[in-house]
Order: C-alpha cells, then structure tokens, then sequence
C-alpha cells in the first residue's frame, strides 16, 4: 500500500504470525523500529513484532510478553530481531549484536533479551513488569531461528 512508510520492515513482519487476526504494530512502534534500522545501518530480520494474546499463548510466550504492546497506540512493544548473539564460529555477529543493543538503548528502549537465536529489543512504560529489564533466553517462536534446534514450551 502506498502509505506504508515503512523502508526496511514488510507488512509481514509487522504482522501477527497467527495468520487469523490481522493485528498490525502501530505506526508509533514501526516509526521506532525504522530508525533503530536507520541507526544501525544494516538489515534487521524481524522475526516477530506482534503477538495477540491467542499466538503468544501457543508460542509459550510470556502472560505479560512485550510482543503484546506492539499493535497498542504508542510506541511500545517489541521486537525480535533474527541475528544470533553467538560467537562468529557459531554463526553469530556479536558486533551487530553490540551495535543493536547501543542504538537501542540510545533510542530509549528499555527492555532487551538475548536469546540464542536472536535478540529481543523493546520499549514499555514505567511499571511494566518487564521496565528496565535485560533477560536472556531460548528462542520460542521457530521464525527466530528457522534451522534451529527444537521449541520449548514453557
Ligand atoms: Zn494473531
């Protein structure tokens, strides 16, 4: 669509992957991601952005999940950005990794996860149980990590 402002992030990304709800992230959230992009100054492979409630629960994905904020008015939300925070030899880029979580906590975000298959960066209000939190983690949504090892569910 002609309106979709949106240079380095496709409709389908910024879609639930549910395939039923339709939710797309906010313009306020895609506005914050685009510049994130335009800040590191290479591809992000967003691998999730929205989860509505029934995804995120068939995913394993947390009850107060970022992911869950991206398609409310307002920038919040999060993102799951497809580079693995490993060592070069184990396929990873750790100095995009390094890149990403600077330019992210420049730009405000407050929320970051690393995780095997990928990074998590995302942007919640104050009192947000996940408020100035860094975690790290297992990738659960098989998109993150599309050769990867088995899903968890937890
Ligand atoms: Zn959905």
């Amino acid at each position: 669509m002609s309106d979709w402002r949106w240079q380095n992030i496709s409709r389908a990304e910024a879609t639930c992957h549910c395939g039923q709800c339709g939710r797309v992230a906010s313009p306020e959230w895609l506005d914050w991601l685009q510049d994130l992009r335009d800040y590191v100054g290479f591809p992000l492979p967003f691998r999730s952005i929205v989860r509505c409630p029934s995804h995120n629960e068939s995913i394993g994905g947390s009850s107060t999940s970022v992911h869950l904020l991206s398609a409310e008015p307002g920038p919040y939300g999060g993102a799951d950005i497809g580079i693995k925070p490993r060592s070069r030899a184990a396929g990873g880029a750790p100095d995009r990794i390094f890149r990403i979580v600077k330019e992210a906590l420049a730009m405000g975000f407050n929320n970051i996860e690393i995780c095997d298959g990928h990074i998590h960066a995302g942007h919640v209000p104050p009192g947000h149980p996940q408020y100035e939190c860094v975690y790290w983690g297992r990738s659960r949504d098989r998109m993150a990590d599309p050769g990867g090892y088995s899903r968890r569910k937890r």
